[in-house]
């Protein structure tokens, strides 16, 4: 008989799961190929549906629940109900994405005070009866009525020592029938009414109940996180049950097809004897490891490892699955592809390739890429016993300890000391760059995912905890109060920032280092893709480092970070203080050689790749110091009457130049090609430095090949202006040498009308490269950090936006100016090269977007470059070859 709310075990298949729910059809497909698993049936997701559109159980459902019950009645000659032999079930949740533990499942369904003594009867054995009574009443009174698991267990404790037994495998008969009417005592006075005594009355109560589960709090809050919607609902399994409660024969257990960390191919789980569902991991008796089980069972130990091998090769996945065993016959009940460390999925992928189960192609593809930075960052040894004081926000990944130093020139001074440090701070400035790069991570007590410190953290790898709540730092006494704790300066401390957590002392490490089926997994990539894949690095160890992950360019060389390194700042701010042109041009000297040294460093180590090299971007103002700091500084310089007559000059003068450099609104104020054009020398040395590094380092014989951007163009008269001026002193620089420089020029698109007139733009551009950053700012009208700090999380929250459109790309928007930017470029110059340099191009939906749009390559930090080549491939093998990537690629 045909029913739209009933599948049968037997005429479902794995492929149902949006109907039957994960668990329902896998149960189905493990019927299927002949596991042994115990006869049953699914509800649908379609019938919780209309529960919950209908506010109670659809009509025929429970007449349909029955006739489907008969089935499984014949298959196991036994009824349910029956008062001599009666069959039991079990009342799974199970919705289309595994939320493991998240909703509820009602065992030995069909006990009462009579069929329970029916089951003592068939048996033969009065306790093992009573056993699955008592944890029927107990799980339904949960389940159904909602009274606390804990009233429960507190009479079952009392009852336990009652009768004299230390674990209730021990307990007697007489104290188990006992034990039996006060759950039904505890039930009739928490819930109003007594257990229910009719075996349809239980079935009925429990689907609903099972049906409710899908709404609470848990399985919300598991939903929100995973991002799985709200009005799928989940299905019902209803299932004969087995007893691994049974005796010393029997019992129940987890086990992973291969190690869950490691990925190792060997069976890794536990188990219990006489024990049922849940015992396992309820934690009251200590399971056994699987291999144990060879011992104890040999005969089923080999039947789970053959069921085990037949899963894996069945759904070519690692399987968790759940088993028990009855009398010592093997039972499966659930499998499900198993949640494993980033390590673990690389190396498991890689011998299922080899292992003849998966196509390269099909490795690649099940590669979350979210996942893999977790590899490249040194992580907290999994083993490690921590003491966590606190927890803020999980800013930069990885973890670090070091001694704690409360300022950055402290930090600077001890690292070059040779030690390892972790700078402290209430929030950190661009001034306090040297320190961030000298600690082996930050710690802040206020900002964002996004703050200074988050950014400049990530980029350079280096482990972030930031708004930290719990942080407070007392500059004067040197001390940092964590909750309850109290820290001095230079005790040790670790963060780890993949997680948030900040940990009192060391903590044992584990070193990143790319496994050999990660480059295995890797050079696959390589194979398939068509983006190619660039580093944005601010220094030579970050280009090195870039170039061993895979980088084939550097695609963003930020220079301002070579301003604000510590020895420069005061020269920079000398410059800015200039009030003759023949002052600036006395500082811009001074920077000339250190600039030039750092970009023969960047040469050198991207010897025979491209470099591009962005000339400064940011307001003047960032590299000055804080207006309410000097105002403070003058205010007790005056009222203590210290220091000279100079220095409060000095002070003063410096007061009148920050003012004068404020800006309502410093983003779209004078900053990048806008600062160039009004203060040429400026740019003029940046580029006088570049091609001095270049000449030298090409007597040197490297390959040098010099990308030179021009930020934030809105008008092709911007670049035409600035290209002027790059190639004047081009010829000045180099003079005859210029042939053998192969530089290019090109800009930055990240204004929206840079993209609306990239036709015109192209004319004097060599190559684009989207800064996705700023473009995301000025079409969506959002200053990311206001945005972030403020309405951004309530709108991701509230689904308003389904992501945060500064970590994905907004593709329907913003993207829609990438890709007529690219056309309209192309259009006017067919030599044009494009790229993306924003922090997008290192996220995945970002990079396929890249990949459909025919960009030539994205750039991203050094340690994304590994997952950038593996989304690349995907998006090759997912979206196919690019059409509009004709336009040839002059390297
Ligand atoms: P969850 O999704 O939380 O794991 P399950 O529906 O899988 O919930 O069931 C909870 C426990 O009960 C599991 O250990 C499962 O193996 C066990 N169980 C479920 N159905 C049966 C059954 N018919 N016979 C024996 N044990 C069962
Ligand atoms: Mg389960
Ligand atoms: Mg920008």
């Amino acid at each position: 008989m045909k029913s739209n709310w009933i599948s049968h075990f037997r005429h479902g298949d794995a492929s149902m799961k949006e109907l039957l729910g994960g668990k329902g059809a896998n149960l189905a497909e493990m019927t299927k190929i002949g596991l042994p698993v115990p006869p049953g049936f699914t509800i649908t997701t379609d019938a919780c549906r209309s529960y919950y559109s209908l506010g109670r159980l659809p009509d025929s459902l429970m007449d349909d629940t029955r006739a489907a019950l008969q089935a499984v009645e014949l298959a196991r000659g036994l009824r349910f109900g029956d008062a001599s032999a009666p069959l039991l079930i079990s009342v799974r949740s199970g919705s289309v994405h595994s939320m493991p533990g998240m909703m509820d499942t009602i065992l030995n369904l069909g006990l009462n005070d009579e069929t329970v003594q029916g089951l003592a009867a068939a048996t033969g054995d009065e306790s093992f009866a009573y056993d699955c009574y008592r944890r029927l009443i107990h799980m339904f009174g949960n389940v159904v009525f909602g009274i606390d698991s804990a009233e429960f267990e507190t009479i079952l404790d009392k009852a336990r020592t009652g009768c004299g037994a230390s674990t209730d495998q021990e307990m007697t008969t007489d104290s188990l029938r006992d034990l039996v009417e006060h759950y039904k005592q505890c039930v009739a006075e928490k819930a109003d009414v007594p257990f229910p005594q009719d075996v349809y009355v239980q079935l009925q109560l429990a689907i609903e109940a099972v049906f409710r589960s899908w709404n609470n709090h848990r399985a919300q809050v598991y939903r929100k996180l995973h991002h799985i919607p709200d009005d799928w609902g989940t299905a019902a399994n209803i299932q004969s049950m087995v007893f691994g409660n049974y005796g010393a024969d029997s019992g129940t257990g987890v086990v992973f097809t291969r190690h869950p960390s490691t990925g190792a191919r060997e069976l890794f789980g536990e188990y219990l004897t006489n024990a049922q569902g849940e015992d396992v991991v309820a934690g009251t008796r200590t399971p056994q490891p699987i291999a144990r089980l060879s011992e104890e069972m040999p005969h089923v130990y080999a039947q789970l490892t053959q069921a085990a091998k037949q899963l894996e090769h069945h759904y070519c996945d690692m399987q968790d699955i759940e088993f028990t065993v009855e009398r010592g016959k093997l039972f499966i009940l659930q499998t499900r592809s198993g949640k494993r460390t980033a390590q673990a999925a690389v190396a498991i992928a890689v011998s299922l390739v080899k292992e003849g189960l998966l196509s390269p192609q099909e490795a690649l593809l099940r590669t979350d890429v979210a996942q893999l930075e977790h590899l490249l960052h040194p992580s907290i040894a999994t083993d490690a016993a921590v003491d966590v004081v606190g927890s803020g926000l999980p800013a930069s990944p990885g973890a670090a300890s070091g001694h704690i130093v409360l300022d950055a020139d402290e930090a600077e001074r001890l690292s070059a000391a040779g030690e390892r440090v972790i700078l402290v701070r209430p929030e950190t400035t661009p001034e306090d760059i040297h320190g961030v790069l000298a600690a082996e991570g930050v710690l802040t007590s206020r900002g964002g995912m996004t703050s200074h410190a988050a950014v400049v953290a990530r980029s350079m790898g280096k482990p972030c905890v930031s708004g930290c709540d719990d942080v407070r730092i007392d500059l004067e006494q040197k001390r940092v109060y964590i909750g309850e704790r109290v820290f001095s300066e230079g005790d040790l401390l670790s963060i780890d920032g993949s997680t948030g957590r900040v940990i009192a002392g060391a903590v044992p490490l584990d070193d990143a280092d790319i496994s050999p089926e990660f480059l295995q997994l890797l050079d696959w990539a390589d194979r398939e893709r068509e983006l190619r894949v660039y580093v944005n690095a601010d220094t030579p160890e970050d280009a090195m480092k870039a170039r061993a992950l895979g980088a084939e360019g550097l695609g963003l060389c930020r220079t301002e970070h070579m301003f604000m390194a510590m020895h420069r700042l005061q020269i920079v701010q000398d410059m800015i203080l200039a009030e003759t042109m023949e002052e600036r041009q006395k500082s811009l000297a001074k920077l000339l050689p250190m600039q030039q040294s750092d970009f023969e460093g960047i040469f050198k180590a991207m010897d025979g790749l491209t470099v591009t090299i962005r000339l400064l971007d940011p307001p003047l103002h960032e590299f000055m110091p804080h207006l309410e700091e000097l105002v403070v500084q003058h205010t007790e310089l005056t009222a203590k009457n210290t220091g000279t007559p100079e220095d409060r000059q000095t002070l003063e003068r410096l007061i009148r130049k920050v003012r004068k450099l404020h800006e309502t609104n410093p983003m779209l104020g004078q900053r990048g090609c806008r600062l160039g054009i009004l203060f040429p020398e400026i740019y003029e040395m940046q580029v006088e430095a570049l091609f001095l590094a270049a000449r030298q380092m090409l007597r040197k014989g490297v390959r040098v090949q010099p990308d030179i951007m021009v930020p934030l163009v809105g008008h092709a008269e911007e670049l035409s202006v600035l290209r002027d001026l790059i190639e004047r002193t081009a010829e000045r620089v180099l003079g005859p040498d210029r042939r053998n420089c192969a530089y290019r020029i090109g800009t930055m698109i990240e204004v929206p009308r840079a993209a609306l007139t990239a036709d015109k733009i192209a004319e004097h551009a060599d190559f684009f490269s989207f800064g996705t950053n700023d473009l995301t700012q000025m079409t969506l009208g959002y200053s990311r950090d206001d945005a972030e700090g403020k309405f951004l999380p309530y709108y991701v929250d509230r689904r308003l936006l389904a992501n945060n459109p500064f970590q994905v790309l907004d593709t329907s928007g913003v993207g829609q100016l990438i890709e007529l930017a690219v056309k309209r470029g192309l259009s006017s110059n067919p030599q044009l090269t494009t790229g993306i340099c924003g922090e997008h191009g290192g996220e995945r939906d970002s990079i396929y977007f890249c990949h459909e749009t025919g960009l030539d390559y994205v750039s991203c930090s050094t340690y994304r470059i590994p997952l950038a080549r593996i989304a690349a491939a995907q998006a090759k093998l997912l979206l196919g070859s690019r059409s509009n990537a004709q336009h040839s690629v002059s390297m």
